[in-house]
């Protein structure tokens, strides 16, 4: 964890670090938002002040100044993949996914339980940020962006590092069968855990990442886990599930082109 007014999380263990230096995993603390939105909510569609959130930003982006812009989505828990170029910096797409070449760029995903899921190939000079919620996660988003990053940009798959960021976890992460059903079709049916209670049934969403991943032709020693349980992490992190619907959404942000050595100290 950073030592800032913003803790972060980043990928320290060699040699995914040397790789994935533009990742960085904001929690909840550090931000001017209060109630259940405390403090670092960075969503305005989440029912909380918008000069709060608007505060919150400001410092998120004076703590970073490495990045020149901030590319953000409205979250549908689809299946679009965005390439962002350098005319579309600015706008903020209805999607799930986004990929960059742009240096200067930092893709940002909003979550509070989903897997934020951010990615870099070719030495950070192409990036992807995902948003992995069971939907995403069984629909295997993941899959889908590694094929956009073959196309548009030929990274080869086993060129590919990942970070897996703070979600909830099969600890805390129980699911009706409607939710098994889709996994189990989709092919990811071994993240299921069957607790034989009652609810008996849990998902392990970064494991079943990792399944699309491979499946996709990502080596699992590319695929790193950061962070925890974010139901679990109450004081850390946001959860949808523990606070009932009603939270703030954590940052996480990859930035294009930037090595461990060009970026900032990332404090605020
Ligand atoms: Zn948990």
């Amino acid at each position: 964890m950073g030592t800032g007014t913003i803790p972060f999380w980043r990928v320290s263990q060699p040699p995914a670090a040397q790789y994935l230096g533009g990742v960085t995993f904001l929690g909840r603390q550090g931000g001017a938002s209060t109630g259940e939105f405390a403090s670092l909510n960075l969503s305005h569609a989440v029912g909380d002040s918008v000069s709060a959130v608007d505060r919150n930003w400001s410092k998120v982006k004076s703590s970073f100044p490495a990045v020149r812009y901030w590319a953000r989505m409205r979250q549908v828990h689809g299946s679009t993949v965005f390439v962002v170029d350098e005319c579309s910096l600015e706008q903020v797409k209805e999607c799930d996914a986004l990929v960059t070449a742009v240096p200067g760029v930092a893709l940002c995903v909003l979550t509070a339980d989903c897997v934020p899921v951010l990615m870099a190939a070719l030495g950070g000079r192409v990036v992807a940020a995902v948003h992995a919620g069971w939907r995403g996660t069984a629909g295997r988003l993941v899959g889908e962006v590694v094929q956009v990053l073959v196309r548009e940009f030929s990274v080869e798959p086993n060129a590919l590092w990942v970070a897996l960021g703070p979600s909830i976890g099969p600890c805390c992460y129980e699911v009706g069968a409607d939710v098994v059903a889709a996994f189990r079709s989709a092919g990811l049916g071994s993240a299921v855990r069957d607790l034989g209670g009652s609810p008996s049934y849990r998902v392990d969403l970064r494991y079943a990442n990792r399944l699309a991943l491979s499946d996709a032709g990502v080596p699992l020693s590319q695929v790193v886990d950061v962070g925890g349980c974010t139901a679990c992490l109450a004081a850390e992190f946001f959860s949808h599930r523990r606070q009932q619907g009603l939270a703030g959404r954590q940052l996480s942000f990859v930035s294009c082109g930037q090595t461990p050595l060009q970026l900032g100290s990332g404090q605020g």
